[in-house]
């Protein structure tokens, strides 16, 4: 029998610290994840990436299983080998992606599907997405289940639930790999017995840390609390419990106070795309013209590689121009940040001042009920005013300098894994 693999270290309230085990490392909970889809994350080399303090990273099953093939991952010696990413790395089970796509034939065995990028039928079920998830060599397997789309009705919900219990049992029994942990997702859509229907049966059946899947597909912040009060009760507090695709501030806080230990989202990779960092004083967008000038450093309070070394002017520059280096910089000040920030509120919670911590989110990052998509960059030239300040402000808020050119093509509201 293996070991437990996520032990408890201190708790406050429902909000836990604890240490995840995995073969060979050690993850500090609660932690986020930043996801590489490719096996690698974006604009980032696997050096940088260790240099931001992140413990963990997520790959895509399904975008790795088309392109380039578990068959080379495999003869490569795996995931770590090929990418050269030392950190433990968790796979998806391709779920996600899949019942995204909207040409799918869903059946008792499993998915079929159009590659979106060749045209070529597909066929994805629990056996198979074990078996290219094992190929891969990923450090936590998840199990292949469906993940209902928002808006779904009760009677598919249900019908939903049940299918996606008999598909993590089949995950379960093709699972063999020895040193890859193997997590199972509770689903339930938004009806509280639904989800406790399912936390009960996902337990029943026996994994190395529970998931909660569902979430993030455009419910907003206040329904994600509800769902995690209606399903988490039923969860025993054993295991790691992993909250997928989800990653602002306030959900990662609120998700931790109610006994999430695990996060992962696109949301610090993408926005440092788009010129768009987190501070200690809220949320800034460098190629603002506000920054054409500004000699301090993306965040004083930040110790990170670009932190150090560069300034605001220089990165509101390599953004502008369209430079890869900017995205580079940026993406490592967010990773950093996003490490920083749970490992702050990891200790807020050994010291007993994880209330205060809290607030303190709450007031930096408050809800964004808007869920606005990240708009495009400025046009250049316009608005010369340089504000100097230690760290900018106002917090929170991401707004389009004034003038600025409206998107073209607006990019989607974030909606999680991708
Ligand atoms: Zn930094």
């Amino acid at each position: 029998m293996k070991p437990v693999p996520w032990v408890s270290v201190a708790v406050a309230g429902d909000a836990r610290a604890g240490v995840l085990h995995l073969a060979g490392h050690e993850v500090r909970t609660p932690t986020f994840m930043p996801v590489g889809t490719q096996a690698a994350i974006r604009t980032v080399s696997p050096l940088h990436l260790e240099t931001t303090g992140s413990q963990i990273v997520l790959a895509n099953t399904y975008h790795l299983s088309q392109r380039p093939g578990e068959d080379v991952v495999k003869k490569a010696g795996g995931l770590h080998a090929f990418s050269g990413i030392k950190l433990p790395i968790l796979t998806d089970s391709g779920g996600f992606q899949v019942f995204s796509l909207e040409k799918k034939e869903v059946t008792e065995e499993g998915v079929t599907f159009t590659y979106e990028v060749d045209g070529q039928r597909t066929f994805l079920s629990p056996e198979r997405s074990m078996e290219v998830q094992q190929d891969l060599g990923s450090d936590i397997a998840m199990v292949f289940d469906e993940c209902l789309p928002f808006g779904a009705d009760r009677s598919y919900a249900e019908a939903s639930v049940g299918r996606t219990t008999r598909w993590e049992r089949r995950s379960k029994a093709a699972h063999t790999r020895p040193d890859q942990s193997l997590f199972g997702i509770i689903q339930g859509g938004f009806w509280a017995d639904l989800r406790k229907r399912s936390a009960e049966e996902i337990q029943e059946i026996g994994f190395d840390g529970i998931a909660i899947g569902g979430l993030s597909v455009g419910e907003g912040h206040r329904a994600m609390c509800d769902v995690l009060d209606d399903t988490l009760p039923h969860v025993n507090k054993t295991q790691a419990r992993y909250l997928m695709g989800v990653g602002r501030p306030i959900d990662l806080v609120e998700g931790v106070a109610r006994g999430i230990d695990m996060f992962d989202c696109v949301l610090p990779t993408r926005h440092a795309r788009s010129g768009v960092v987190y501070t200690t004083t809220g949320r800034i967008r460098l190629t603002d013209a506000r920054f054409r000038k500004d000699m301090f450093p993306v965040d004083t309070d930040c110790r990170c590689y670009t932190c150090s070394n560069f300034t605001r002017a220089y990165l509101h520059h390599l953004l502008r121009v369209d430079e890869v280096l900017g995205s580079t910089l940026a993406t490592i000040h967010n990773l950093h940040w996003f490490a920083t920030f749970m490992d702050k509120m990891r200790n807020s919670i050994i010291e007993g001042s994880f209330q205060t911590f809290r607030r303190r989110v709450h007031e930096i990052y408050p809800e964004d009920t808007s869920a606005k998509p990240v708009a495009s960059y400025p046009a250049i030239g316009q608005g010369q005013g340089v504000k100097r300040s230690t760290n900018p402000s106002p917090a929170g808020a991401v707004r389009k300098p004034a003038g600025a050119r409206p998107s073209a093509a607006p990019k989607p509201p974030f909606k999680g894994r991708k």
